[in-house]
C-alpha cells in the first residue's frame, strides 16, 4: 500500500483527500438526511440510501469523521479479480462499477454512489478466504443488479408521504396527550400505532422506519439470492457468503451496546440465514475451494492491511517472529518501515523480493519506504520497475510521480508531468495525482496547467471554494474554448450541494 493509505499521507504532506460522506444525520422528523458530498460532478448520484439505512436502524450515534479512501494497486487488482466474473454474470458493466476501499476497521460493505461497492478495511481483514470476500461482493452485486438504490429512493418518496399522513393523523392524539415527539425537535409527531395497543405510542417516524426496514429486509434476501446465482453461474461456492452472515447472526446475540455497521446495513433475521443456507447448499459448487495462489494473494492483502493500519504489537501478535511465511514477513516489513526501522525494513523487503521476484508490489513497497525515508532519488528505479510490472496500478504511478517531484531536476520534472498527466487521465479520482501534477507543471513554468491541476485536486477533495479560486486563475490564462479553459469552466459551473 502506498502511503496512499491516505490517512497517513495526509499527515505527511498536508495533501487533501476526498471526503466521501459527511456524517450521517439522525433520523430526523422531516426525513431530511445529510446529503453526501458527491465525489465528482459527474457522479452526483448519492449515498442517500446508505444514509437512510444507517439512520433507520440506530439511534443517533456519533458519526465518525469523514472516512478516508485508501488507494492501493495490489488490493485494487485483487478486488478487480474477485469482482470481474461476478460483474459479468450479473450483467454489470465493469466500466461504471468499481470497488472502493474505505479506511475503517469495522466490518462493512455497501453499495452507494451508483454502482460503487464500498468495502471497509475491516471486512478485508476479517474475511479469512477469498471465497468469503467474494461472497460479500456477490451479495453487493445483487443490490446493484436489482437496482435497489434507485428503488430505495422511490420508497423514500413514499415514506415521506406516509410521514406527512402520520403527522396529520396524530395531531389530535398529541393535543389530547401532550406528548412530545421522539426527536424532541418539534411537537406534533406522536400517534397511536396501527395495532392500537393501549399505551403504546408510535411516532410517524417509527411507522416510516418500519416501512423502510421491511422493505430493506426484502432487498437483503433478494441480494442474497442474486449473489448465490452469480456465484453458481461462475462455478463458485456460496459457502463463504453463508459463513460471513452466520458469523454476524451469532455475534449479534452478544451485542448489547455497540452495533456493528454491517448489521445496520444488512439486517439479519434468522429466516434470511436459513433461506441462504438452503440455496447455497443446493449449488453443485458448494464445496469448491479457493486455489492456493488466490489464497496467497488474499493472505498477502490481509497482511499488508494490518501492517499499514495496525500498531507494531498487534502486527507481532498476528504475525509472530516465528512465522516465516511470506505474508508474515510482509506485515512485519511494513510495520517496521512505518515505525522508523527503515534499515531493518529494507532488508526484510529485499528478502521478500528474493523470494518472489515477479511480485511488483514488493518493489513498490521498497520504493515507498525509501521515498518516505527521504531517499527519493533511490526510490525511482524501484517505482519505475513496479509501475512497468503492474500496468493497471495507477496508485503506483502516482507514487512514482511523487518521487520524481521530490527528487527534482529537469529530467525528473518532465517525467513527472508525463507520468502524472497520463495517470490522472486514466484515474481521474486521484486528488494526489493532480496535486503532484500541479507541482510538476509549476516546476516547468506552466502556470495555467499547474493551477488547473490544483483546482482538480481541490475539487476531488470536496474543497470547492479553493477549487473555484484556482480554476478562475487558470481559466483567465487559457484561450477561450480550449480544453484547459473548458475543464476550468466545468469546475466554475459546478454547484456543490447545500450544507444542512
Ligand atoms: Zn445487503
Amino acid at each position: 500500500m502506498r502511503a496512499s493509505y491516505q490517512g497517513r499521507r495526509r499527515r505527511e504532506t498536508g495533501a487533501p483527500f476526498r471526503p466521501l460522506f459527511r456524517p450521517i444525520g439522525r433520523f430526523a422528523n422531516d426525513l431530511s438526511f445529510a446529503e453526501p458530498i458527491p465525489m465528482s460532478r459527474r457522479r452526483s448520484t448519492s449515498a442517500l440510501a446508505t444514509a437512510v439505512v444507517a439512520a433507520l436502524a440506530v439511534a443517533p450515534k456519533p458519526a465518525a469523521a469523514d472516512p478516508t479512501i485508501i488507494r492501493d494497486a495490489e488490493i485494487e487488482q485483487l478486488l478487480r479479480d474477485y469482482t470481474a466474473p461476478i460483474f459479468r454474470a450479473a450483467g454489470i458493466s465493469s466500466r461504471g462499477a468499481q470497488v472502493i476501499l474505505v479506511g475503517d476497521r469495522s466490518f462493512n460493505a455497501f453499495v452507494a454512489d451508483g454502482q460503487k461497492i464500498f468495502v471497509n478495511v475491516g471486512a478485508l481483514l476479517e474475511t479469512k478466504t477469498p471465497n468469503e470476500m467474494i461472497g460479500v461482493l456477490a451479495h453487493e452485486c445483487g443490490h446493484i443488479a436489482g437496482g435497489h438504490l434507485v428503488r430505495m429512493r422511490q420508497e423514500l418518496a413514499n415514506a415521506q408521504i406516509l410521514s406527512i399522513a402520520g403527522m396529520l393523523a396524530s395531531a389530535g392524539a398529541v393535543a389530547a396527550q401532550a406528548v412530545t415527539s421522539r426527536g424532541g425537535a418539534r411537537p406534533g409527531g406522536v400517534g397511536m400505532d396501527q395495532a392500537g395497543m393501549a399505551g403504546v405510542l408510535t411516532g410517524p417516524q417509527e411507522l416510516v422506519r418500519r416501512s423502510l426496514l421491511s422493505y430493506q429486509r426484502a432487498q437483503e434476501s433478494a441480494a442474497d439470492s442474486a449473489g448465490v446465482k452469480f456465484l453458481t453461474a461462475t462455478h463458485q461456492s456460496a459457502k463463504g457468503m453463508l459463513k460471513v452472515l452466520q458469523h454476524f447472526a451469532n455475534d449479534s446475540l452478544f451485542i448489547s451496546s455497540s452495533i456493528d455497521p454491517y448489521l445496520i446495513t444488512h439486517p439479519l433475521p434468522t429466516e434470511r440465514i436459513s433461506n441462504l443456507e438452503q440455496i447455497a447448499k443446493a449449488s453443485p459448487y458448494f464445496d469448491v475451494k479457493d486455489s492456493p495462489e488466490l489464497q496467497m494473494r488474499h493472505d498477502l492483502m490481509r497482511a499488508k492491511l494490518l501492517g499499514f493500519v495496525g500498531d507494531p504489537a498487534e502486527v507481532l501478535r498476528r504475525y509472530p517472529m516465528s512465522d516465516s511465511s511470506l505474508p508474515a514477513r510482509y506485515a512485519r516489513a511494513i510495520s517496521d518501515y512505518r515505525f522508523g526501522k527503515l534499515d531493518q525494513a529494507l532488508a526484510e523487503i529485499d528478502g521478500l523480493i528474493a523470494s518472489k521476484p515477479g511480485d511488483p508490489y514488493f518493489y513498490e513497497l521498497k520504493g515507498q519506504a525509501l521515498l518516505e525515508g527521504g531517499r527519493a532519488e533511490a526510490s525511482l528505479p524501484l517505482l519505475r520497475k513496479a509501475s512497468a510490472m503492474a500496468p493497471k496500478g495507477a496508485p503506483i504511478r502516482v507514487l512514482l510521480g511523487h518521487a520524481l517531484v521530490s527528487a527534482g531536476g529537469k529530467a525528473n520534472d518532465a517525467e513527472a508531468v508525463r507520468v502524472l498527466a497520463r495517470t490522472t487521465q486514466d484515474d481521474p479520482d486521484s486528488a494526489e495525482g493532480f496535486q503532484y501534477l500541479a507541482m510538476a507543471y509549476n516546476r516547468e513554468g506552466d502556470i495555467p496547467r499547474s493551477q488547473l491541476a490544483s483546482a482538480q485536486a481541490f475539487f476531488i477533495s470536496g474543497k470547492y471554494v479553493e477549487a473555484r479560486t484556482q480554476a478562475k486563475r487558470a481559466q483567465d490564462q487559457f484561450k477561450q474554448g480550449s480544453p484547459g479553459w473548458l475543464k476550468a469552466d466545468d469546475i466554475l459551473n459546478y454547484r456543490p450541494p447545500e450544507p444542512d
